[in-house]
């Protein structure tokens, strides 16, 4: 039996017919960071996989990703290794490492790479999908809270997706949410209908957990619950204010969501998420927040953060969804048809010489004769085609067909690549 990709995983490859073609899928990951290069922040690559205890004490137990999501093995050293099912807590255990903290603040980093998680495959949910995101770190200032979102809603607008949606909310501080906690606990204790084991664990561990529960039976209990909004802190309601504040500067819209908790442990004052109308269940493109009490907790300096992860397969479905087109650079603009052992050796050498000159070009290889070698120029999308017999080699030019129109004109094979580059340039 022939293998497949593993379930849950795909392959990314050419072709626009595809829910992920490769070109537009490595576009799309260039453009959603091209807003964050615009502002400074740096590249940065950590390894797949790490440390297991790094995401258990940096992403947290109470978590499904730590708690059912994880790709865990056991190394020849009989170390515990997780491939990563997020970047931050690489990124924070980088900085530290590195001291990256010590110099110019805040530290800004991006990303993009692939992220694994054990989920339940479905349209939108994979095992192995890919991330792109941003980190600033060191700061705690609500203009950075607003840059962060804003480079977030520049990379939609960089994609061209309309209707992303922004919910915002405040997850408050250490200071204020123990005693939120402890008010949602008691609140849901009271009212759950019939609390299943995993509901009770979680009640115990992390109840604002609960508040992401989708299940329908849940939704009232939800919708009654207490908000944190109603019980933080002076400091905490300020900093929003001020994040309010320049968003609203920027004419940036977001909606207000008091019951947006992130599913991520660390999360501390400003949380978001940008969702897409025509997702169905998998409607969050991207998520963020601030993050101020990650680093110490995987032993690193104590170091305020704020970032945001996006899903590229999501953001790739929702384009999709949305129609609107990634336009990428052609594989193939000129093709050459040889015909005959001596138009094959120049054919070979003008297909060089293109690429020289920076014009993406390809050639008919296999001896396939004029009918297979025309189809060949069709499928490789060339809006010219040099078809080259011995004879014309022997004349000094040759036919180059606009595949477009059918058209037929001779060119000099006289220095023929830059003579075919200037017909190129006369189409566009
Ligand atoms: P999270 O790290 O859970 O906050 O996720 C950030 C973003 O990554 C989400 O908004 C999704 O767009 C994307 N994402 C998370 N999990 C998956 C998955 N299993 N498959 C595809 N995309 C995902």
């Amino acid at each position: 039996m022939a293998f497949t990709a593993s379930k849950g995983t795909f392959d990314v490859i050419p072709g626009l017919d595809r829910d992920f073609g490769s070109e537009q899928w490595r576009r799309v990951v260039d453009l959603l960071t091209q807003p964050a290069r615009l502002a400074a922040y740096g590249y940065i690559e950590t390894p797949i996989f790490e440390d297991t205890a790094l995401f258990h004490r940096g992403v947290g137990e109470s978590t499904d990703v730590v708690s059912k999501e994880m790709f865990t093995f056991t190394d020849r050293g009989e170390r515990s290794l997780t491939l990563r099912p997020e970047m931050t807590a690489s990124v924070v255990r980088a900085v530290n490492e590195h001291s990256l903290h010590r110099g110019q603040l805040p530290v800004k980093l991006w990303y993009a790479g692939a992220m694994f998680r054990a989920e339940r495959p479905q349209a939108g949910r994979y095992r192995q999908f890919t991330q792109v995101g941003i980190e600033a770190l060191g700061v705690d200032d609500a203009a950075l809270d607003a840059e962060v979102i804003a480079l977030g809603v520049r990379a939609f607008a960089a994609v061209g997706l309309p209707h992303v949606q922004l919910l915002l909310n405040s997850m408050g501080d250490a200071n204020c949410r123990p005693a939120y906690t402890e008010l949602l606990r008691s609140y849901l204790r009271d009212n759950l209908p019939s609390p299943n084991a995993e509901t009770l664990r979680r009640l115990e561990l992390n109840p604002l957990r609960i508040l992401d529960d989708k299940r329908a039976d849940m939704a009232d209990v939800i919708a009654g619950a207490p908000i944190l909004a109603d019980s933080l802190c002076d400091e905490c309601r300020a900093y929003d204010a001020a994040v309010r504040g320049h968003l609203d500067d920027l004419e940036i819209a977001y909606v207000d969501a008091p019951r947006l908790v992130r599913g991520l442990d660390y999360y501390r004052r400003t949380t978001f998420e940008f969702q897409h109308g025509l997702l169905g269940a998998q409607n969050a493109v991207g998520g963020g927040g601030r993050y101020d009490g990650l680093s110490e907790s995987i032993g690193g300096d104590p170091l305020p953060g704020i970032g945001w992860a996006f899903g590229v397969e999501r953001i790739l479905l929702a384009l999709k969804a949305e129609a609107v087109a990634i336009d990428v650079a052609p594989r193939c603009e000129v093709y050459v048809v040889p015909l005959g052992a001596a138009a094959k050796k120049a054919a070979v050498r003008y297909v060089d010489a293109l690429r020289g000159l920076g014009i993406a070009a390809d050639m008919a290889y296999g001896d396939r004769g004029l009918k297979g070698a025309m189809k060949g120029a069709d499928r490789s999308g060339a809006r010219l085609a040099l078809i080259l017999g011995d004879r014309d080699l022997a004349a000094g030019e040759a036919p180059l067909k606009n595949l477009t129109t059918g058209e037929q004109s001779p060119v000099s094979l006289d220095d023929a690549a830059a003579h075919i580059a200037a017909a190129l340039h006369d189409l566009s």
